[in-house]
């Protein structure tokens, strides 16, 4: 089946809609800004992977074939973005050795690799065709530097700088004022403009890092902002289609790996044809820091009872370019959300065999297609797909939309059942058989009119974390989100 709605996009670089043509005929080649593995991540590192992800499956679903780059950084990126602060690694290594842990560098990086990918497969976000490790690639960071560095950077104690003059129209996809941005970066005695970046850090006289090596400027290691303009390079060839992360490297990152593609294709071009960024997902106390004790990482929405598909459904309820803000009421009420659509597909489902396939159902198929194809509106296409579940056409039809469109939102509504989205949390006191018991319990008090028993029995069912749902066909559910 083929899917024809062109496919617009919106390029941050031109700060427009565009409608997506590849490189290569037939392919999409795409590169995902990943995680530092520093530390967990939390569920607003996870909105940008869920839009990748959207992204990357909506590219499969109108036909092409995706080739997805996402990198992991386990090197070079400091604890502020420009060229201030420490390796955020070394610095986490460093903490561990002071409390008296035996960790190296490369157990933290591997454990919150792990971590990640925890968290990709629990969001049902799909394996990239490579995970690119920054540090696999250092040589070729190395030749990268080599071959850019006579033209366009200089060296100072500290390292090999960029000079951002050399490359025309620098900071062109930035949109923070500039005076902002540059007040952020900590002066660097000698370097030729604020904004020119580091390339190569030299390991300071006296100090070593777990992470270094030799290169032509000495013992260190590489920027951040080098290795994904390597891997991007090395793994997708320049150009490639789309360069997708969060709105932050909108004004550093891109800016400072856009430069540096310049300056290695002698071109004014960016490296991507389409630069594409998520908006950030906001919570007001706070929590959403790493540096704040309790951050919100998945497994604690996971742990409070929430399944985690809950969540990708709260990524598809916004748009990817509009602020999300969290809330556990907002939570709570895309979980509820997403177990009445996991009902309706179990119904369906049900009905499919009394109700053989007629004609595939494709009008809906179109409309979501439409959609998607509209900058990746996935607000309006579940509510499209809602109205499919309860629609008027046969079931095995309903059925066969349905799986269709699931491809592309990946809430793995085929799969899910109810008892699935029935995570325990971590507080309950009771099981689930033990909550059924009572129920029937509860029944037989009401058959016989015992109010006082019924009551009773529900608060009881209460205090121990169940929440009765009189009236729902659900009849009961846990009472999540709570401290
Ligand atoms: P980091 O591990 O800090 O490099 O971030 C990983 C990804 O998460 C990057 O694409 C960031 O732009 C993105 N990001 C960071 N914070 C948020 C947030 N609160 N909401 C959405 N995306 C975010
Ligand atoms: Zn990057």
């Amino acid at each position: 089946m083929t899917t024809d709605a062109p496919l617009r996009l919106y390029n941050s670089l031109t700060r427009s809609l565009e409608t997506f043509t590849p490189v290569h005929p037939g392919e999409a080649r795409v590169y995902t800004c990943g995680p530092t593995v520093y530390n967990y991540p939390h569920i607003g590192n996870m909105r940008a992977y869920v839009f990748a992800d959207v992204l990357g499956r909506t590219l499969s679903w109108k036909g092409y074939k995706l080739t997805h780059v996402i990198n992991i950084t386990d090197v070079g990126h400091l604890t502020d973005d420009a060229d201030a602060g420490e390796d955020k690694l070394e610095k986490a290594a460093a903490d561990k050795e002071r409390k008296g842990e035996k960790t190296t560098i490369w157990d933290i990086a591997r454990h919150y690799t792990e971590a990640y990918w925890a968290d990709v497969k629990a969001l049902n976000i799909r394996q990239p065709a490579y995970w690119s490790i920054a540090t696999d690639y250092v040589p070729q960071m190395i030749a990268f530097a080599k071959s850019i560095a006579d033209e366009h950077c200089y060296e100072l104690d500290s390292g090999l700088y960029f000079d951002v003059s050399t490359v025309p129209d620098y900071g062109r996809l930035a949109r923070a004022v500039t005076d902002d941005g540059e007040s952020r970066i900590e002066p660097v005695d000698g370097k030729r403009n604020s904004q020119d970046f580091a390339i190569w850090r030299k390991t300071p006289p006296g100090e070593t890092r777990q992470m270094e090596w030799d290169s032509p400027w000495g013992r260190g290691a590489p920027g951040w902002h080098l290795e994904c303009s390597v891997m991007g390079e090395k793994l997708l060839g320049f150009p490639f289609d789309i360069h997708t992360g969060g709105i932050d490297h909108r004004e550093i990152h891109h800016p400072n790996e856009i430069a540096q593609n310049q300056a290695f294709c002698h071109s004014d071009a960016s490296g991507a044809n389409i630069w594409m960024h998520n908006n950030f997902l906001v919570e007001r106390s706070g929590k959403m820091s790493k540096s704040a004790g309790e951050f919100l990482r998945l497994q604690l929405l996971i742990d409070k009872g929430y399944h985690p598909l809950a969540y990708r459904m709260m990524c598809l309820q916004a748009h990817y370019r509009s602020e999300l803000e969290f809330s556990w009421e907002g939570l709570q009420a895309a979980s509820v959300r997403l177990k009445r659509m996991v009902m309706a597909v179990e119904k369906v489902r049900e009905l499919a065999p009394a109700q053989p396939s007629g004609e595939f159902h494709m009008a809906v198929v179109e409309q979501v297609d439409r959609e998607l194809s509209d900058d990746l509106n996935t607000p309006r296409a579940l509510a499209l797909f809602e109205a499919t579940l309860g629609g008027s056409a046969g079931a095995s039809d309903r059925l066969n939309a349905i799986s269709r469109i699931d491809e592309v939102l990946g809430l793995n509504l085929i799969a899910l059942t109810r008892a699935d989205l029935r995570i325990r949390p971590k507080d309950a006191q009771i099981t689930e058989a033990e909550v059924d018991a009572e129920l029937r319990r509860r029944k037989e008090a009401r058959a016989a009119k015992d109010f006082a028993m019924s009551d009773a029995i529900r608060d009881d069912l209460a205090a121990k974390g169940v929440e009765v749902m009189d009236g729902d066909p659900l009849e009961w559910e846990w009472i999540t989100g709570r401290n």
